[in-house]
C-alpha cells in the first residue's frame, strides 16, 4: 500500500506526504484506496492502470508467509489476536484480522505438517502480515464512510469468498457480535473473553496442560484461530 503511494508520488514529482494526505482524505470520504490512487494518478497526468493494487499478488504473499513456518504463524496469530482486542494505538482493524483468519484456516492443514526451525523473523513477518491484510481488505471490499459496505466490484473470483466473510464478520462486529475463534459460534462481543465465546473460554481455561502427544485435540482448539466452520450457528 505504502509502496504504491510512494511510487505514485515519485512519478508525479510530488512529496509523499502530499499524496498520502490526498489518499487519506479520499478514503475518509468513503472512496476505496484503490479508486483514490487511480484518480490521483489521473490528476497528475499519469496512467491510472500503472497504479493498481494486485490483490491476487497480495493474497499470494500472505499465503507464502503463513505457509513458510508454522510455529512462526502461531506466534503471529497470537500477536494479532492481542492487537485486535487492544484499544491502544497499535490496534489492528477487525477487517484485516478477519482476512488473516481466513488465510490461516486455509493454510494450517498443510503448513502444520512442515517441520520447522525456531522462528527468527516473527516481528518482521507480523508487520508484513498487518500491512498486507490491511491493503487486501482495502481493495477486495467496498468502502463507505462507515467502513466496509460490501465486496468490491473488481474483486477477483478466487478472493470473493474471503471478501464476503470479511464483510459479514465486520457487519456482525459493528452490531456488537463476534465469531468465536475456536467453535465459530456467534456471540455478543461483550461476552467474549480472549476472542472466545464463554463456553470455549471456560473449557480452555479448565484444561490442564498435558504432553503434546496426548493433547492434539485441545491443541487444535487452542491454536486453531483460523477455524471458520461451515454453517456457523447464531447464539
Ligand atoms: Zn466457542
Amino acid at each position: 500500500m505504502r509502496e504504491l503511494v510512494q511510487r505514485l508520488a515519485k512519478d508525479a514529482g510530488r512529496p509523499y506526504s502530499e499524496v498520502a494526505e490526498r489518499v487519506n482524505r479520499d478514503v475518509k470520504a468513503g472512496k476505496s484506496l484503490a479508486a483514490s490512487v487511480q484518480t490521483i494518478a489521473k490528476k497528475y497526468g499519469l496512467r491510472p492502470s500503472d497504479y493498481r493494487f494486485d490483490s491476487k499478488k497480495i493474497a499470494a504473499r500472505i499465503k507464502s508467509i503463513l505457509c513458510a513456518d508454522y510455529s512462526q504463524t502461531l506466534m503471529i496469530s497470537a500477536v494479532l489476536a492481542q492487537m485486535v482486542e487492544s484499544n491502544g494505538p497499535n490496534r489492528l482493524s477487525p477487517p484485516a484480522f478477519f482476512a488473516f483468519m481466513e488465510f490461516l484456516s486455509e493454510t494450517t492443514a498443510t503448513a502444520r505438517r512442515n517441520k520447522t526451525e525456531p522462528p527468527t523473523h516473527v516481528e518482521e513477518s507480523t508487520m508484513k502480515i498487518i500491512e498486507l491484510t490491511t491493503s487486501l481488505v482495502s481493495v477486495i471490499c467496498k468502502w463507505s464512510k462507515t467502513g466496509i459496505s460490501g465486496v468490491a466490484d473488481d474483486c477477483p473470483e478466487e478472493l470473493v469468498s474471503i471478501a464476503k466473510t470479511v464483510v459479514r464478520k465486520t457487519k456482525l462486529y459493528q452490531a456488537g457480535m463476534w465469531t468465536c475463534l475456536s467453535c465459530g459460534r456467534i456471540v455478543a462481543l461483550r461476552k467474549t473473553r480472549a476472542l472466545l465465546c464463554p463456553e470455549c473460554d471456560a473449557r480452555l481455561s479448565q484444561d490442564i496442560p498435558r504432553p503434546a502427544s496426548t493433547s492434539t485435540k485441545r491443541e487444535r482448539h487452542r491454536v486453531g484461530y483460523g477455524r471458520s466452520l461451515p454453517g456457523e450457528k447464531i447464539d
